[in-house]
């Protein structure tokens, strides 16, 4: 199987569940993709990210091209062997982290010019480029560079993006070199307009793309707003190709937004948050710092079947924070990928049994009850 091809096996509502086949492996859908930034999924071997579940991993573009470079990683034989990670990678454009992390940035039509947070060095960063930069690590899911204004700029602003937006897909489809197995997403954009996603569809579909993504979402303008986006926004996006939220989000995000009709998410939430203290349960969110949890014997969740949860006790991994072992940061973040990796799981079983109403109503009641209660005794 050499071909890059996207299958649905069943639906359910507006959500799906199927298969992206790819050269190096399946990507069942709906997928969660974690987040490897600088060639690692933070606190993680790649083996025990594919261990928690994962099909993919997402590699950034921006990080990659500072350091190490992406000739280097080339000449090292790409991304996957350079990280150790023989299953699946994609690889967002470079844009969104110049627009968060970069200094002195410079937009014009030909792409935007930079200074490097790490050395300062000035950086031009166009469609082609990027599309080559994706090339050499190896990518197999390359995203088109895009724009989108900060958040909270008018339609005007959103509108005069859109254009450039646009005229760069259009560049980023010319550069990209045509490969079997290898694919290239377009992005939509509009923010939180009808009239203009419906634009951004059309333009993209014009020119024909491997995936749709959803950009310029999860970017202050609240799960409200982001759920009513995807509702004027997914019935136009065709059916026969992935349909990518990018950046998103917490549980509740994903499953509202799979009841949308997504396909694939990634998002730093359950890494970040794993090197933070935050951890995700079936009963919703804890801080594993927090001294409620000093003298508890139990797992962070009695569900979940991760190493952290069926060898160490919530006591453990709060010693563990509270002395800045790097081992807490570690167990907590595999903890977290499983959970988000057994939702997605539950996700797809529910849709091809036809119940994912159901199974969403029933997770989204065990967040809502908190978590399980403290036991009783003398508290430090
Ligand atoms: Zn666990």
């Amino acid at each position: 199987m050499s071909e890059f091809r996207f299958h649905v096996q069943a639906s359910d509502g507006a959500a799906r569940t199927g298969a992206i086949h790819t050269p190096r492996g399946e990507i069942r859908t709906p997928a969660f993709m974690p987040v490897g930034t600088a060639g690692t999924v933070k606190a993680m071997l790649p083996q025990s990210v594919r261990e928690t579940g994962a099909d993919i991993i997402l590699g950034n573009t921006y990080h990659l091209m500072l350091r190490p470079g992406a000739e280097r990683v080339a000449r090292l034989g790409g991304l996957h062997k350079f990280m150790a990670w023989e299953r699946p990678i994609l690889t967002d454009s470079g844009g969104f982290q110049v627009m968060s992390l970069a200094k002195l940035r410079k937009l014009t039509d030909a792409g935007v010019t930079f200074q490097s947070h790490i050395d300062g060095a000035t950086i031009e960063l166009t469609p082609e480029r990027s599309i080559e930069i994706q090339r050499l690590l190896d990518s197999d899911i390359t995203m088109v560079l895009d724009e989108c204004p900060a958040y909270g700029a008018d339609k005007k602003a959103y509108d005069t993006s859109l254009d450039l937006t646009l005229a760069w897909a259009q560049r980023s489809k010319g550069a990209f070199s045509l490969r079997p197995g290898y694919a290239l997403f377009g992005i939509v954009q509009g923010g939180v307009f009808e009239d203009l996603r419906q634009r951004s569809i059309a333009g993209l579909q014009a020119i024909g793309f491997d995936g749709y993504a959803v950009g310029g979402l999860a970017v202050g303008e609240g799960q409200e707003a982001m759920f009513a986006t995807l509702d004027m926004t997914m019935p136009h996006v065709p059916d026969d190709k992935p349909h990518y939220l990018m950046g998103v989000g917490t549980p509740d995000d994903i499953l509202g937004a799979v009841q949308r009709g997504i396909d694939m998410f990634d998002c730093v939430m359950p890494t970040r948050s794993g090197r933070t203290g935050k951890g995700f349960t079936r009963r919703g969110e804890i801080n594993i710092r927090n001294a409620r949890h000093a003298l508890d014997p139990r797992p962070i969740d009695a569900l979940c079947t991760c190493d952290a949860c069926t060898g160490y006790s919530r006591a453990y991994l709060n010693h563990l924070f509270k002395a800045d072992e790097m081992l807490g940061a570690m167990l907590l973040t595999r903890h977290n990928l499983t959970y988000y990796q057994d939702l997605m799981k539950d996700i797809r079983t529910a849709i091809a049994a036809g119940t994912l109403a159901a199974f969403a109503a029933e997770a989204r009641a065990g967040w809502a009850l908190g978590d399980i209660e403290t036991p009783s005794g003398d508290w430090a």
